[in-house]
């Protein structure tokens, strides 16, 4: 007997996990070093107890969108949740690309944007990023009317460099879209709040422009598995259509809601954690060896002047992961740093110290 083999065209998505191993000190996945603030963990706990489980969430998660919504000053009729913000890309691939449909994306950019591509039967574009890793509004303009994309991958600030683009450059991807009469600029923001340049005041009911977001990394949440988009109505429909009834669990929709009452501590949060990676950056710059990019994220990409690889082994056994990109292409021996607590970065400063001396001795 043999057991069918999956479909041929998903692609494969060796590379992409992050080991998870035992070390004391992860800077390896983007996520917030600190949990959400006690008085959230119980207010939602609370409001858990409250909800009866022998029924469906709220299909629409009505709440949770006006809540959303209301933060950003958007109306509630332009938000759609999810299960994190690869399920708000795969809805959106799901609706707007697929079979017969290609997607655009800027490498070296997020490994998921293909690989949902590829999941979702969508061919894949691939343009490439300037040797500072942003994306010239012109290229990208070409490539955009020869191919005609039905969904272009904007991720900014990108994963995993850091590159934040200027709105003069997401507005000429939009031009470019707007152009081609029949695509959808995605602007994947899961690190949105750490940079100082969003699309979000571009989203209107008639631009096919949808901003994507996250409770991973700025609330603290990625346990919780909650994302969000934001755009026109009528494509916020669609998206409703194609997602599977009653998929956002009541904790999750409870979670997102409650969380928004500690949007001040939130900002706390995202405004340590800014003054964190400037003091991280700055710490790694004197170090000696080490090519430093800039980041609007929570984490920087470095590259490292020798074997970027030995190095991140070398920061493993001292119980510290990093995330190594030294393998991919274009980022050769390149490692990137998620920011952590001031102890954590101070452990990794002081032991990358250790180690590029060693490797230089
Ligand atoms: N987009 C980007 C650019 C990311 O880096 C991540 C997290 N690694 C995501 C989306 C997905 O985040 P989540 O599904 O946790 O919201």
């Amino acid at each position: 007997m043999s057991l069918p083999s999956p479909r041929p065209d998903r692609g494969a998505l060796e590379g992409y996990h992050s080991p998870q191993l035992d070390v004391s000190v992860r800077l390896n996945t983007n996520e917030s070093p600190y949990e959400p603030p006690r008085e959230f963990v119980d207010a939602w706990l609370e409001a858990l107890r409250q909800v009866p489980l022998n029924r469906y969430p709220d299909r629409a998660a009505t709440e949770l969108r006006r809540g959303i919504a209301a933060a950003l000053g958007q109306p509630a009729e332009r938000v759609f949740a999810a299960n994190g913000s690869n399920e708000v890309l795969q809805t959106l691939l799901l609706t707007y690309a697929g079979p017969g449909r290609r997607s655009l994306v800027f490498e070296p950019t997020y490994a998921l944007h293909a690989h949902i591509s590829h999941i979702t039967a969508t061919e894949v574009v691939t343009a490439e990023r300037a040797a500072d890793f942003t994306v010239s509004p012109t290229e990208a303009g070409l490539v955009i009317a020869a191919e005609r994309p039905a969904v272009v991958l904007l991720c900014s600030p990108n994963n995993p460099t850091g590159t934040v683009e200027s709105r003069a450059t997401i507005e000429a991807l939009l031009a470019a879209v707007i152009d081609h009469g029949q695509g959808l600029l995605v602007v994947d923001e899961a690190y949105g709040e750490f940079a100082d340049e969003s699309a979000l005041e571009l989203v209107a009911d008639d631009v096919p422009l949808v901003v994507v977001r996250t409770y991973s990394k700025v609330w603290s949440l990625a346990a919780m598995r909650l994302g969000f988009a934001v755009g026109p109505p009528s494509i916020i429909e669609e998206l409703e259509k194609t997602v599977l009834p009653y998929h956002l669990a009541s904790a999750t929709q409870l979670a997102g809601r409650e969380a928004l009452r500690f949007d001040s501590e939130m900002r706390a949060r995202v405004d340590t954690l800014i003054s964190e990676r400037r003091r991280l950056a700055a710490a790694l710059e004197r170090l000696p060896g080490l090519t430093v990019y800039p980041s609007g994220a929570n984490f920087v990409l470095v590259r490292v002047d020798g074997d970027g690889h030995a190095l991140w082994q070398r920061l493993v056994e001292r119980g510290i992961l990093v995330r190594d990109f030294s393998r991919w292409p274009r980022l050769d021996n390149c490692l990137r740093i998620t920011v952590g607590t001031p102890e954590e970065d101070d452990a990794l400063i002081t032991a990358l110290r250790e180690v590029l001396t060693e490797v230089a001795a």
